[in-house]
């Protein structure tokens, strides 16, 4: 009934989310631990009561859009607003991909990228990142795909990637397109929000769901060039966003000052849970994110990933190659992953321990 490509692929998988009631630490999806601004529920209980819901919404929400053209000093149509900014992401590929195309990302990376290209039927070009998850600049540049994305800071190994690299790679694939997936940029010291301005092949997205902690409401920004923003106008549903969305993320914007107090609040938490995660024994990458890579090489984590499920934490395990010893764990409030600590430190102990025999047994083995 459908199309090979879509028969052929494995669907997306999405954490797990908890149903209602049920009581666990909630570290495997990037949420913020944190509530939205007050503003967010007064602005959404008055979209609901009016005359709003009976009529459809504003196509390009425009309320919305200008509170972000304040909050970024980007003129509104250098600015889309999204479904979540994976319903933009879809959009970008949607509006550059043929299939057959080619499509470049370093890896690991947003598995997202790949479901999407698979629904597009393009070729993608996937390429290592560097052992400390530096990008494979050249690499990507050369690979001269027609859509190529960096995600920065990079999920799920937490790690950014200087302004000097992405504009150098920018110019190189430009007329190309170059999508800078800052969904994380909040959590970090700098952002590259300067290059859309200055290259016309850039596009930058930024995610409403984890600085201002409303992932429920699927909110996601686009911003790049006046003649960017047109094609992709082209191929966006028109009433993508919903009332309530539009009003709730247009009030979480221009309350910006409170999702900058709780980004403060997890960078804090940040630091504790790295310095804890390191002493008991685990590599962990410098995060620029709201979440971190935690890895014991060699030592695959699927089982200690399940301990923490049955001591009712949850976490992010990727059965993957590049991912296998490794926890991508969310940064949640400061009692929750002394928790983790608290729980991670003997299965940890105990990982290194078993590994270790195994090690000595193949060893003799061979
Ligand atoms: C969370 C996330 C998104 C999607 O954000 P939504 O706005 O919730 O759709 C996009 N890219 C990356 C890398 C993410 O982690």
């Amino acid at each position: 009934m459908f199309r090979s490509a879509i028969e052929q692929m494995a669907p997306y998988l999405p954490g797990e989310q908890p149903r209602p009631g049920e009581r666990l630490i909630k570290l495997n999806t990037n949420e913020n631990p944190y509530p939205p601004s007050p503003r967010v529920r007064r602005a959404i209980v008055q979209a609901a009561a009016a005359e709003t819901l009976r009529l459809y919404p504003r196509p390009r929400a425009d309320s919305l859009v200008a509170a972000a053209a304040r909050y970024y000093r980007l003129p509104g149509n250098m600015i889309v607003a999204g479904n979540g900014s994976d319903e933009l992401l879809s959009m970008l590929f949607r509006a550059s991909l043929d299939a057959g195309d080619v499509a470049a990302w370093a890896v690991p990376t947003y598995s997202l990228y790949d479901t999407l290209a698979a629904i597009a039927g393009a070729r993608v070009v996937r390429i290592e990142l560097g052992r400390d998850f530096s990008l494979p600049l050249q690499a990507l540049a050369r690979a001269r795909a027609r859509l190529t994305i960096v995600c920065n800071p990079n999920s799920p190994s937490g790690t950014l990637v200087g302004q000097e690299e992405l504009t150098e790679l920018a110019r190189r694939l430009r007329p190309r397109l170059l999508v800078i997936d800052e969904a994380y940029v909040d959590f970090a010291d700098r952002s590259s929000l300067r290059l859309v301005r200055a290259l016309d092949n850039v596009v930058i997205l930024r995610t409403m769901s984890k600085s201002f902690s409303l992932a429920g409401m699927r909110l996601g920004l686009l911003l790049g060039s006046a003649p960017l923003v047109d094609q992709l106008l082209k191929v966006k549903d028109s009433y993508n966003l919903n009332c309530l969305a539009q009003a709730a993320g247009a009030a979480a914007l221009n309350d910006a000052a409170w999702a900058l107090r709780n980004v403060e609040r997890v960078r804090r938490t940040r630091r504790m849970t790295e310095a804890g995660l390191r002493k008991i024994g685990f590599e962990v990458p410098p995060s620029a994110a709201n979440f971190v890579l935690a890895r014991l090489a060699g030592v695959k984590l699927e089982g200690m990933a399940a301990g923490l499920r049955r001591r009712g934490i949850l976490v992010r395990y990727f059965d993957t190659p590049l991912l296998y010893d490794c926890l991508r764990i969310t940064i949640g409030k400061p009692a929750e992953m002394k928790i983790l600590l608290r729980e991670l430190a003997p299965l940890a102990a105990a990982a290194r321990a078993g590994s270790g025999t195994r090690r000595s047994r193949a060893r003799v083995h061979a």
